[in-house]
């Protein structure tokens, strides 16, 4: 299948997801080796979760099928440009590549507008929208510690 297709599947996933009334009009695939190894559509109102992007449901389906937390030598094909959680959620995959069909602008003009969250993350905390207070940072470190120290640890 070519890039093109691949893409394809991802916007039907998009499409069908709007006519089912299952979530939002967005798709993604993840492809290995040629062949789409998950596909998935947003499923934040279906099931109640806002963190249910299709990127990141793609996401975890890979990882479940490949048996790893890493997408290496993969690909996302999702139907619009991925949201700062999903761009986020993408870096730490790790896949080789992404490719987007729709812009961050188009999804604005449908009333899924990012762009404030893209302003939050460059403000410093202290001018940030949401409250961030900082607390215990001693008592936390204890587990940084033990994970430095730690020689059998799993790195990711
Ligand atoms: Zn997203």
């Amino acid at each position: 299948m070519s890039d093109k297709e691949f893409m394809q599947e991802a916007i039907e996933l998009s499409v069908n997801n709007v006519k089912s009334r299952k979530g939002g009009p967005f798709g993604a695939v993840v492809v290995k080796d040629g062949k789409i190894i998950a596909r998935a559509a947003n499923s934040v109102t279906l099931t109640n979760d806002p963190t249910a992007h299709a990127e990141v449901n793609a996401i975890r389906e890979a990882c479940r099928v490949l048996n790893t937390f890493q997408l290496t030598g993969c690909e996302i094909y999702t139907s619009c440009e991925p949201c700062p959680m999903c761009l986020g959620a993408i870096y730490w995959a790790r896949p080789d590549r992404v490719f987007y069909a729709n812009t961050k602008k188009d999804a604005a003009e449908i009333n899924f507008d990012d762009d404030f969250i893209y302003q939050e993350i460059a403000k410093p905390l202290n001018e940030r929208n949401m409250k961030f207070i900082q607390l215990s940072r001693e008592e936390a470190l204890v587990a940084f510690d033990e994970w430095k120290k730690k020689s059998d640890k799993i790195e990711y």
